[in-house]
């Protein structure tokens, strides 16, 4: 008898014994199939078939159908499922369902993915000229604006206001043609002429070209490193080899795209979280058939299917948004490696400032380190000071020398960026008189003064209230503004330079659809103006006439509870300071601070990143933290702090004496104990040999299945994690 052995999405660690649907012929490893599960019905993947089962043949269930003619995910990926379950120790079959795209999650069989084109036809043209459409003002209105364009897909037309019955119409009368949406084919942009350290790169990538061997590419902000990665691929495509490129979530900035389709035109597929699901489904058939030379996107691409993968790379592998922060915990980079060593060829990982973790590879001879130190283009690195604020007389967070330096800045016909993390008005409102303060009912925090919408929002929920005019307490007009937010510089500066415009980045302001990129497009118009912004302004982006960077509040950073606070801090400071003077002109960055003896930050701004990571490294080294040693973390979330303890305490007791080189600490519980209602502890376990970790983690999940605490209280494996809490 045929057993099928199926991973269910579905929160339980295991696969599930089925049996095939009556009538099916085929059935491989990676085909999907649609599975009664409880009183629903799933689409599953198949692991494998197997002749026994444990389970009586009686009380088996058949699978309902097979979805697949040849199987979806091919032995490599779901090899690599199996062996990120494990890793993760996450439900094998929840893995599987995040590895496809989101059209084939789903039970009807998606037609193959089409996107069609239209462009005006010769008829179209005449009828413009000749006025034809007078009485159809929006079929004239389409057909005028796509004659300024080559040809428009659907979503695009969508997009500037178009309807479908519109280009109905417009078809009907043959004014307008669709054709399969291709790339344009333009003509490739042709390669730079590498400098010496760029050529070392490329080289040392190419020879590795059919073995497995990381590369660490370290280089500054604008040193070139992307034109190495446009050169490594060249020769992959060459090889008839396809190539991975991750890219962090805002990092997939149009002007990047252009680069990589001007430089491979037609041969580029795409995918990101801000596609329809059917652009989705398109590109990653098309990379499954070879039908590309590369493939970029962010997180989730790291499981896209190749036809012959020979080269993966990893820009800005410090990022954050590599690790997925909830439900399937994983790291695309750290996967990415494990997929090029699955390959059998070169992964770089790129950074101008590298994670502790592939430093620490690079120390122990896994990564190959190639260094960049030059900008490209001849720019210069730039002055950093630090701008000691102890006793200064702040304007909004601004000391007297920073609002000096913009004024030179401006006067020079240049732009300032002023950078802070935090976006609203103010993070506080507090009352003079009686000392209330604006906090959120739902989680342990103060609300965030949003003063344009006249609100106080929480930052850690939804929450929202109206901003009151007076105490909500004792009915006095005394309420006061603590600290500053971006939303609050913007208006500080408007009122200092009337005549200069002033521009604010952050997530709410660049929300609505192409707003961001109206936003950029305003500062490289190159008027002298203010940037003010959060990180967002630290990625991608390039502004090439700022030469004045001002940093406030970073001292927060430098004194994180987290473990990777201080790491942190240190890469967003340089890759915010690496915004300045990117072109012609030497860049300052003034770094306000109220610890200017911090040996960290002195470290940094004195002698650059490299030191800074390996006196943190040491200190990782001394208090065995990761990277020295491996790290998970249990948390358990619940409607009260001692139904998470009770249950952490229960695992901890479980799973027994961690036993030497091992150790647990907490159950802890978080920071912002309470978020959403919810309270949240953490259960910490670090060893220094990842084998004793992952033996730990078993013992500690047989120990936490069998407890049933209760519909309210959820936990949760990290491993890897980016934080503790
Ligand atoms: P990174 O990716 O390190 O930030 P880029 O590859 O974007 O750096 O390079 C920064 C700028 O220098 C780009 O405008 C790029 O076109 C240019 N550039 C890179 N390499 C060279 C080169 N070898 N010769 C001339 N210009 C270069
Ligand atoms: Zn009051
Ligand atoms: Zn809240």
């Amino acid at each position: 008898m045929l057993i099928l052995d199926i991973a269910v999405p579905c929160p339980l660690r295991r696969s599930f014994d089925y049996l095939p649907p009556e009538n099916a012929t085929t059935i491989q490893a990676g085909m999907r199939v649609l599975v009664p599960f409880g009183n629903r019905r799933l689409v599953a993947v198949v692991l494998g078939t197997k002749q026994h089962s444990q389970i009586a043949s009686n009380k088996l269930k058949a699978a309902v159908s097979v979805l697949d003619t040849e199987p979806t995910l091919s032995p490599d990926l779901l090899a690599l499922g199996r062996w990120a379950a494990n890793y993760y120790h996450h439900p094998i079959g929840e893995v599987l369902q995040q590895m496809l795209p989101v059209r084939l999650r789903r039970e009807n069989p998606p037609r193959e993915q089409v996107e069609l084109a239209y462009s005006v036809t010769d008829s179209g043209r005449e009828a413009l000229a000749t006025d034809l459409l007078k009485r159809a003002k929006k079929q004239a209105a389409l057909l005028s604006w796509l004659s300024h364009q080559e040809s428009a897909s659907r979503n695009t037309l969508k997009q500037n206001g178009y309807d479908y019955p519109v280009i109905k119409a417009l078809l009907d009368k043959g004014y307008i043609a669709a054709s399969r949406h291709t790339a344009k084919p333009v003509a490739a942009t042709a390669a730079k002429t590498l400098n010496q350290e760029q050529l070392l790169a490329v080289n040392a990538i190419t020879e590795a070209s059919k073995q497995f061997q990381p590369f660490l590419l370290q280089g500054v902000t604008g040193s070139g490193k992307t034109e190495v990665y446009l050169q490594a691929i060249e020769h992959c495509a060459q090889s008839g080899r396809q190539a991975l490129v991750l890219v962090p979530e805002i990092g997939l900035t149009p002007q990047t795209l252009r680069r990589f389709e001007a430089r491979f035109p037609g041969q580029v597929c795409v995918l990101h979280s801000g596609l329809a699901d059917g652009e989705r489904l398109t590109d990653w058939q098309r990379a499954a058939r070879g039908d590309c030379a590369v493939l970029i996107g962010t997180r989730s691409a790291v499981f896209a299917p190749f036809r012959a993968l020979g080269l993966i790379i990893i820009d800005e592998e410090h990022d954050p948004s590599y690790k997925q922060q909830d439900g399937f915990r994983y790291s695309a980079r750290d996967i990415a490696v494990k997929r090029a060593a699955d390959h059998r060829c070169p992964v770089v990982l790129g950074s101008a400032t590298p994670s502790l973790e592939s430093l620490h590879n690079v120390n122990t001879g896994k990564y190959h380190r190639l260094q960049l130190t030059q900008r490209a283009g001849g720019a210069s690195a730039p002055t950093i000071k630090l701008l000691d604020i102890r006793n200064s007389d702040l304007n909004n967070g601004l000391a007297p020398q920073s609002m000096d330096a913009i004024a030179d800045t401006l006067a020079r016909g240049e732009q300032a960026l002023v950078f802070l993390n935090r976006r609203g008005y103010s993070p506080l409102l507090q009352c003079h008189a009686c000392g209330w303060v604006g906090q959120c009912d739902h989680c342990d925090v103060s609300l965030t003064v949003h003063f344009g919408r006249r609100q106080l929002r929480c930052h850690h929920c939804d929450a929202y209230k109206p901003l009151p005019d007076s105490c909500p307490s004792c009915k006095n007009h005394s309420l006061t503004y603590k600290g500053p937010g971006t939303e609050r510089l913007e208006q500080t500066l408007k009122t200092t330079f009337i005549n200069t415009q002033v521009i604010r980045i952050d997530r709410d302001t660049t929300s609505g659809k192409g707003a961001m990129r109206d936003m950029v497009n305003a500062v490289n118009e190159g008027k002298p103006c203010i940037l003010v912004g959060t990180q967002m302004l630290a990625k991608g982006h390039h502004f090439p006439l700022v030469t004045l960077v001002i940093m406030l509040d970073i001292d927060g950073g430098l004194f994180s509870p987290d473990f990777r606070g201080a790491e942190r801090a240190g890469q967003l400071l340089t890759q915010v300071a690496g915004r300045a003077g990117r072109a012609q002109r030497k860049g300052t960055v003034l770094i306000q601070t109220h610890a200017p003896d911090h040996p960290i930050l002195g470290t940094l701004v004195r002698q650059d990143y490299d030191p800074f990571a390996e006196q943190l490294l040491a200190e990782r080294e001394q208090l065995g933290l990761p990277p020295c040693s491996h790290t998970a973390v249990i948390r358990a979330e619940a409607n009260s702090l001692e139904a998470c303890d009770n249950f952490l305490q229960a695992v901890r007791r479980g799973t027994g004496m961690p036993g030497n080189d091992a150790q647990f600490i907490g159950p802890l519980p978080a920071p912002i104990a309470r978020k959403a209602n919810r309270y949240r502890c953490s259960l910490i376990l670090l060893a220094q040999q990842r084998k004793q970790l992952h033996t730990l983690l078993n013992r500690a999940r047989a120990a936490a299945e069998p407890l049933k605490p209760g519909f309210a209280l959820r936990w949760t494996i990290d491993v890897d994690p980016l934080e503790w809490f």
